[in-house]
Order: structure tokens, then sequence, then C-alpha cells
């Protein structure tokens, strides 16, 4: 299906178009399964006039993609129970959840599916311990690539900067002015070209602390598909987002 995109201040929203013969005067706004935008037209409607009544109301988009996402969200919430899928690094795995003796319980990436294993099978339990293993994984793979981005930038001295991790609900990452790298540990779910699109971005933050035009040619520099990766998560990252 064609796609097209309109633009507010700060983000691209691409969309679809299909027409229904029932939608006889006005477009309505739609989200298909994959969290994108699509318009449902009249039949006779042009494309060119579709696409300057979303231009124009472009900001009034945005926000309905935002709680239709959220919405969505809700209607997929995940229940962990075993052979359920949950992302990691881009791939979607199966949880295999088992009853174990130990009262810690462990996760472990093994053969194929994320593999739970505790005392205390329960959606709760399992949660709980998903959402930790995600923080180590989060922990252990940022540091390692910010250790890679580091030495790609000359601005950057032999030390590797400071991180720490928290979970955000609309942000991936940010840089303090006294350049401690915040990243969201949820960002792990995503592909790796996307975690390292944001840390390449905040890396870039610890010389040009605003977004203007030195800062993209560091940006540039240290990622060139930086463009992708952050379309990607404005498309994608809700799902990301979901726990
Ligand atoms: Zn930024």
């Amino acid at each position: 299906m064609k796609r097209y995109t309109i633009s507010t201040d700060d983000q691209c929203i691409h969309y679809e178009v299909i027409h229904r013969p029932a939608v006889t005067r006005r477009i309505h706004l739609e989200i298909n399964d994959e969290g994108n935008l699509r318009v449902v037209a009249p039949r006779r409607m042009r494309q060119r006039a579709i696409h300057q009544t979303l231009q124009k109301r472009a900001h009034h988009v945005a926000r309905f993609l935002v709680r239709a996402r959220a919405q969505q969200q809700d209607l997929q919430d995940y229940c962990y129970i075993n052979g359920e899928e949950h992302l990691f690094m881009g791939q979607r795995y199966p949880l295999e959840i088992l009853q174990h003796g130990q009262k810690a319980g462990k996760v472990d990436l093994i053969a194929g599916s994320i593999q739970v294993r505790a005392r205390d099978c329960s959606s709760a339990g399992t949660k709980s311990r998903l959402e930790n293993w995600y923080r180590q994984q989060a922990q252990k793979h940022f540091a390692e690539r910010l250790i890679v981005f580091g030495q790609a930038a000359p601005w950057v001295g032999d030390e590797t900067p400071p991180m720490r991790l928290r979970r955000m609900k609309r942000s991936w990452g940010s840089c303090s002015s006294k350049g401690l790298i915040t990243l969201n540990p949820h960002l792990v779910k995503a592909p790796s070209s996307c975690i390292d699109y944001v840390i390449a971005h905040e890396v870039c933050h610890l010389r040009e602390h605003n977004h203007g035009e030195a800062f993209y040619a560091l940006q540039e520099q240290l990622l060139p598909a930086w463009r992708r990766e952050k379309a990607h998560l404005q498309n994608k990252g809700h799902i990301y987002l979901q726990m």
C-alpha cells in the first residue's frame, strides 16, 4: 500500500489511505495493526485534497496518533504466560516458563526462547523477573555500545561517558549539561541499529547540547543512517514501551 507523509514541527507522520463507499463526506482517522496512521477517505476524494486536509490539521493528527496508540497498547496487554512472545533487540521470542526450586529464579535467552525459571510462576512474578532481565541486558549492551561510540567520537576523551538507566514513557535517552547520559531500558527491545542511533545521538549531545546544525553534522558523522533508525522508533516505538 502506498504511504504518504505529513509533518509537524518535530515529527513526520506517515499514513496510508483507503477508500470506503460508506464514508461519504469527511475523512476518518484510524490506526492499523502496526500502530501507523490509516486515513479512511470518501470514495471520490482526491489524494491532493486528503493530503491538504491532513497537513492543515497535522497537530490534531499527531494528538490522535498518541491517543490511538495508547489505546492499542491497552488492547495488547501482556499476560506473561508460556508461549507468549516478547521482544528483545528487535526479535520476538516466546516465553518458556519453568517451575524451578530456587526462589530467586533465573531468566536466560536459550535456543530461541526467553526461559524464565522460578518457583513462583505467576504472571506478576514472571513480569517482574522479565523486567529485571531487560534491565540487566540493557545495562550490559548499552555500556558496550557506549564504549564503541565514545571511541568513535573525537570529542569524547579516553574515559567512557557515564550512563544510567531510567524507565521513561516518551523518551529514549537524554544527556545532562554535566555529560551524564540517561537511557531508557525499554530500548533494549528495539533492533540494535535503533539502540545505536539513540546512543550515538546522546554522545553527540556531549559536544552539542541543542539540536542545531552543528549537532546534526556530528550525528551524520557518527551514524550516517540515523534518519532510518529515528523513523523506526517514531513508528514502532510504542511497541517497545509496552510492558
Ligand atoms: Zn537530542
